[in-house]
């Protein structure tokens, strides 16, 4: 029902210029008041939530904490109900692209709060939720403030932190045990924390530790708490929630969550066929491979196998793990030239990214991430950060490399950097809207980033790929549609798993033996699977509604379609989902 009703907003904001007559002078104060509403709509969502805004980089509020209590719950969907009551009286029609999109995000936003609260009630069976060191983190970690302060504001976030974990404890009557192990786990990075870097801040401006002690005691009890709850349910044979939501909530979640043109059906068939077709073009990239590179060894029968073991022995041509973070210094240059070559987007030399090693309170986990100003500081640098590979084995960082060779390696600069996030990252500072900036839809960012990697293949990036002086198109396109197959598996997993009640066995099946993943890959998705929901979606969907739309603009614009612009207009309206996007440009 609800779906329509966003479909109800949507049609009548397409339509709104071509249909409706309407004079300047209506056009401007309408959107002149929406803008005091979004104003005052932004002031008060800080407000009422403090931890979101210390992650967005608002930190008026540091020093508050929120009880997750019945009280504010209700407070909670007070707010959200009296919201959507104040969107109500304003007319949609009235307003221009940027605030009538904006209008859409704040009001699926208000109501995915309530439906968080009223269906969803993760306060019930997620006992992850509760956890302030990410918070304690990005208060000590704001660069525009003195320490003096920011201790201040830690020691008042503090102050009520066992009213914070008893609330907690209150709300957990039906965990799940997944949820429960992720929280424990959690919670001790969070003790160690607070034992390191926070006490180490207090200490530098001599102050108080006894707040920091009592927040250890309590952060401690919570762990106990969870795990005597755990061993009492094991030992009573109470069963613990099933991670799996279930059709109705995945479905619910995913229109809110995805805000995409499809139904959460719709994208999952759509996966399946797209990985028929990966299989069919890799049997054929492999066996050409095969025959031109790898014609001493015997072809295996079995096409999977052909395929598994071309892809092993193309995995085997990775960095050194001392060059790892060398080698994407050196490639980024490349890509920029690529993408200015070819005329795809234009980028904005004034705004550099920076290639840095993965900073100490990120570490863990190896890997690469791009780390953005939030919509607080967007002059602030842009990030690629690079885990280290120091405290791996040798066995254990000889296959993270054959993961990230050679090849899958420029598909995550591509994906990570130029043109993928980065990019998109510079152009959404740009939009205007504070809006798109906090309620940025995942689906588009992540879809565009995926987007991109094949936009780059089909502009030929694969014959600029030449090791030991021959051209590896093959190879590279081979671990493009590898880790290509990635993506559409993630949303074929997410679904089964949540909708159809998916076993683990089934999973590592899938995984394993249709997208030729190592175990300890495929692992670590499975855990992720059982963890969240609807995310792993957001890859795939975003993808395929990006690449949609281009076709449809290609067909409808003939010679005058021109790829750059068509980059340059989509970015323009900032990390907006793509179905308020499509309408707008397809006109
Ligand atoms: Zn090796
Ligand atoms: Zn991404």
């Amino acid at each position: 029902m609800q779906k329509k009703l966003l479909y109800a907003v949507l049609v009548s904001l397409v339509s709104c210029t071509s249909n409706t007559v309407k004079t300047k002078k209506d056009t401007i104060t309408n959107n002149a008041q929406f803008d005091a509403f979004k104003n005052r709509f932004v002031s008060a969502l800080w407000k009422a939530n403090p931890q979101w805004a210390t992650s967005q980089g608002f930190h008026d509020y540091d020093s508050v904490l929120i009880i997750p209590n019945v009280t504010s719950r209700v407070a909670d969907l007070a707010f959200n109900n009296s919201y959507l009551d104040s969107l109500n009286q304003l007319d949609i029609n009235q307003l221009d692209q940027n605030n009538a999109t904006d209008f859409a995000l704040i009001q699926n936003q208000l109501k995915q709060s309530v439906w968080s609260i009223t269906e969803y009630k993760a306060h019930e069976w997620n006992p992850s939720n509760y956890n302030i060191g990410g918070t304690v983190a990005e208060i000590l970690n704001n660069k525009n403030a003195a320490l003096t302060m920011k201790v201040a504001n830690v020691n008042g976030l503090l102050r009520n932190i066992n009213n914070y974990y008893n609330a907690a404890k209150q709300n957990i009557t039906t965990p799940t045990l997944e949820h429960t192990d992720l929280a424990i786990q959690q919670l001790q990075g969070t003790v160690s924390y607070l034992e390191t870097s926070a006490k180490d801040s207090i200490i530098a401006v001599k102050g108080n530790l006894l707040i920091l002690k009592n927040a250890l005691d309590a952060t401690n009890n919570f762990i106990d708490f969870l795990q005597g709850k755990k061993t009492e349910m094991q030992k009573n044979n109470v069963a613990f929630k099933n991670f799996r939501i279930g059709k109705d909530l995945f479905f619910a979640k995913f229109k809110y969550e995805i805000q995409a043109q499809s139904t959460a059906e719709q994208i999952y068939k759509r996966a399946l066929k797209r990985k028929e077709e990966l299989n069919t073009e890799m049997a054929t990239l492999a066996a050409h491979w095969w025959k031109n590179k790898n014609a001493k060894v015997p072809l295996p029968a079995n096409k999977k196998e052909m395929v598994r073991e071309a892809i092993a022995t193309i995995s085997k041509t990775h960095v050194s793990r001392q060059n790892f973070q060398t080698e994407i210094e050196r490639e980024i240059p490349l890509l920029t030239a690529f993408v200015k070559q070819k005329n795809l987007i234009y980028m904005d030399p004034a705004k550099p990214l920076v290639v840095r090693k993965e900073p100490e309170w990120m570490a863990g986990v190896a890997g690469a991430s791009i780390s953005a100003p939030g919509p607080y500081d967007k002059n602030g640098n842009t990030y690629y950060n690079v885990g280290s590979l120091a405290a791996y084995s040798p066995e254990e960082a000889e296959s993270y490399l054959r993961e990230y060779n050679q090849y899958t390696l420029q598909i995550l600069n591509i994906h990570e950097a130029i043109p993928g996030h980065y990019a998109q990252l510079v152009y959404a500072n740009q939009s205007p809207s504070i809006i798109k900036a906090i309620l940025g839809n995942g689906a588009m960012i992540e879809g565009w980033a995926v987007y991109t990697e094949r936009m780059m293949m089909e502009e030929g990036w694969a014959k600029n790929t030449v090791i030991n002086g021959t051209v590896q198109e093959d190879e590279m396109w081979l671990m493009y549609y590898k880790w290509h197959l990635r993506v559409v598996c993630n949303t074929i997993l997410d679904y089964n798993t949540h909708v159809n009640n998916w076993t683990k066995a089934q999973a590592l099946n899938l995984l394993m033996n249709e997208a030729y993943q190592e175990k300890a890959e495929a692992e670590g998705k499975w855990r992720r699977a059982t963890l969240t929901q609807v995310q792993l979606c957001s890859y795939f969907t975003g993808y395929s509604e990006i690449y949609d739309l281009r076709q449809t603009l290609k067909t409808k614009q003939q010679a005058n379609f021109n790829l750059k612009e068509f980059h340059e207009k989509l970015l323009s309206f900032g990390s907006a989902p793509i179905k308020f996007i499509a309408p707008i440009m397809s006109k």
